[in-house]
Order: structure tokens, then C-alpha cells, then sequence
């Protein structure tokens, strides 16, 4: 079988771009006959867009599209995990953890935090766990997980966050360092005040603190930090790339192979790299296949392709995850 387990609904900043990527998404199922870019193609396409945004995040009409694209690239299992750092419940651990100091970095991510903090994560469990019986009914297992941000020692106070809701799974994943979101390119210059391979030290020794956590089922995109091309040598991550296999397999915690970065940054690498991908596999970690799409018409996004890298690379099954336990399917 073929499975997207990470992917995302609606997310700001929202910007104008924004509104742009959700017009070409709405297009992708139902596209406007008008001319494009004359006044009644404009009209249409406005009357849409305020219909999309007035209906908010989690409006079954938005969350089906996503179903729509998975049953056209043949996906059986989707799993829906918007991040942490959406919900208004979680502010106080963002404040925390991240830098919000008046710093030019601390600025621009108060704004940041402002712009996606707008939801809550009742309504998003009830939108979920509403959609899997829609979802079923047409033949796609839909899982509700989390994508959580995981800071050194945010243990306790995590696990209290996640407590209140049901979830299928738990990502757990790793955008910040130093309280630094490195994956936002309005704060990529700070790259430029670390030595490279101090900074990659630092990152894979948070990676494998989550691992040891044992918060999560599984940990996402191991090596993110390279988004934005900034990577030394990668013969000197080797031994991270040990470490980490080491971790998971100890743990018994999965990964996946991630697509976004591909498709969707400078890099345009997947996640793991190729290197750090032989490394996983011959240690033995488990995997599952993700788009981390943010929109629905990406769902599914370079499945095909990391399906046939694993099954390539000898792997013949995939982790799938209900009620926080994994179970492992045939592939392919
Ligand atoms: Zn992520
Ligand atoms: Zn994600």
C-alpha cells in the first residue's frame, strides 16, 4: 500500500502569496472557465477566496479536497497533523521556547508566532475525527496525529500538552535551535553566525533527544536543517547519521521520508539525504512515506518515487499508526 502520513491543512502567515497558493489549489479541482487574469476570471476567483477564508481552517469542504487527491493518486492511509504552534492552547510553551526578545530575530518571529497562532485544537481534533467516517466511506483511512516541536527538556511540559486528545501519532519534529526557527527564510541570515559543523553537533544532539524522549512514534525530516543549503561536508555528519540511526533503533521510534524539502525549498533534497538514508536502513529504523504537503493538492507529492527508493533498498513494509500503535503494512 502507499501512505501519506504527514501533511497539513491551511497555515498562515497570511500573506498575498498565500492567498495566490490557495487560488492555485482551488483551481486544481474545479478550475474557473473565465479567461485567466480578465476581470471576470479576477471576479470569480475573489468570490472563492472569501468563501475559503470565511469557512476557516477546518471546514469539511477543505479537508475533502485533500481526499479527493488521494483517491486520484491511490493513497489507502493519510495522516492529518498540523503543528503545535497553530493552536492558541500552546502559546505559553512557543513563548517559552522560542526567541521573542526584542532582538531583530525575536521580532520578526513574535510577528511570525502572531500570524499562525489563530486555531484551536479541539476544533481541530473534532474536524479530524468528523472527516474519517466521510473518508472511509470512500475507501482512505484517515489518522489524526500532531507534528509537535520538540526544544532540549521540553518533555514534561510537552507531554501535558499532547495529554487531552486521542491521537493516532505523534511526529515529533525539530524547527528551532537556540529558540531560532531556521526554517524561515526571513531569518535565514543567522546561518551566517554559526560554524556549520558546531551547529549541525548541536542539531543532531536535540534530533536524538527527541528520539530518547519516547514522546514520539515518529521523528520527522532528521536532517531539515540543510533547507536552506547551508551544510558542511556531509562526510563530517557521518557519525551523526550513526548516533541517530542508533537512537531510533533503540527506541523503536519510526521515521519517514519526507518530500517537502524537495519540492518545496532551496535544498531540494529529500529528507534523509541519500547517505543518511543507507545509514538508516542498514541499522534497520522503520519508515513511513510523506508529502508534507500544505495544501491538498500536493498530497501524495513524491510517495510514489520514496516508495520505490525503499523497496529498492530491500524495506517491504511501511509503518502506519492508530490509537498511538504502530502497524506495519506491505509496501508497494
Ligand atoms: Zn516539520
Ligand atoms: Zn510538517
Amino acid at each position: 500500500m502507499k501512505v501519506d502520513y504527514h501533511l497539513h491543512l491551511e497555515e498562515g502567515p497570511y500573506s498575498l502569496r498565500w492567498l495566490n497558493r490557495t487560488n492555485i489549489a482551488l483551481n486544481h479541482f474545479d478550475s474557473i472557465h473565465e479567461k485567466q487574469h480578465t476581470r471576470e476570471w479576477l471576479n470569480k476567483s475573489m468570490e472563492r477566496l472569501m468563501l475559503r477564508i470565511q469557512k476557516g481552517a477546518y471546514d469539511p469542504s477543505w479537508i475533502d479536497l485533500y481526499l479527493q487527491e488521494a483517491k486520484r493518486k491511490g493513497l489507502s492511509e493519510v495522516g492529518i497533523v498540523d503543528h503545535l504552534y497553530r493552536f492558541k492552547e500552546t502559546r505559553s510553551y512557543f513563548e517559552k521556547y522560542l526567541d521573542l526578545s526584542s532582538s531583530e530575530i525575536g521580532m520578526k518571529q513574535q510577528i511570525w508566532l502572531d500570524q499562525v497562532m489563530t486555531e484551536s485544537m479541539e476544533d481541530f481534533v473534532k474536524a479530524i475525527n468528523e472527516a474519517k467516517q466521510r473518508w472511509a466511506a470512500e475507501g482512505v483511512t484517515l489518522r489524526l496525529g500532531i507534528e509537535a516541536d520538540y526544544f532540549p527538556d521540553s518533555d514534561e511540559e510537552l507531554k501535558d500538552l499532547l495529554s487531552c486528545y486521542e491521537w493516532d501519532y505523534v511526529i515529533g519534529s525539530v524547527h528551532y535551535m537556540y529558540g531560532w526557527g531556521f526554517d524561515n527564510p526571513d531569518t535565514q541570515e543567522k546561518f551566517h553566525q554559526y560554524h556549520l559543523e558546531e551547529l549541525y553537533h548541536d542539531f543532531f544532539q536535540v534530533i536524538e533527544k527527541a528520539i530518547r524522549s519516547k514522546i514520539f512514534h515518529f521523528v520527522a525530516h532528521l536532517d531539515n536543517l540543510k533547507v536552506f543549503n547551508y551544510r558542511p561536508d556531509e562526510s563530517l555528519l557521518l557519525s551523526h547519521y550513526e548516533k541517530i540511526a542508533k537512537a531510533l533503533v533503540e527506541t523503536n521510534t519510526a521515521t519517514e521520508i519526507n518530500a517537502g524539502l524537495f519540492y518545496r525549498y532551496p535544498v531540494k533534497e529529500m529528507c534523509p539525504s541519500p547517505q543518511f538514508l543507507d545509514i538508516l536502513i542498514k541499522e534497520g529504523v522503520t519508515f513511513t512515506t510523506s508529502s508534507d504537503s500544505h495544501f491538498p493538492d500536493d498530497i501524495g507529492s513524491y510517495v510514489d518515487e520514496n516508495t520505490k527508493t525503499l523497496l529498492k533498498k530491500g524495506i517491504t513494509e511501511i509503518a502506519t499508526f492508530e490509537k498511538r500503535n504502530r502497524i506495519m503494512k506491505t509496501l508497494g
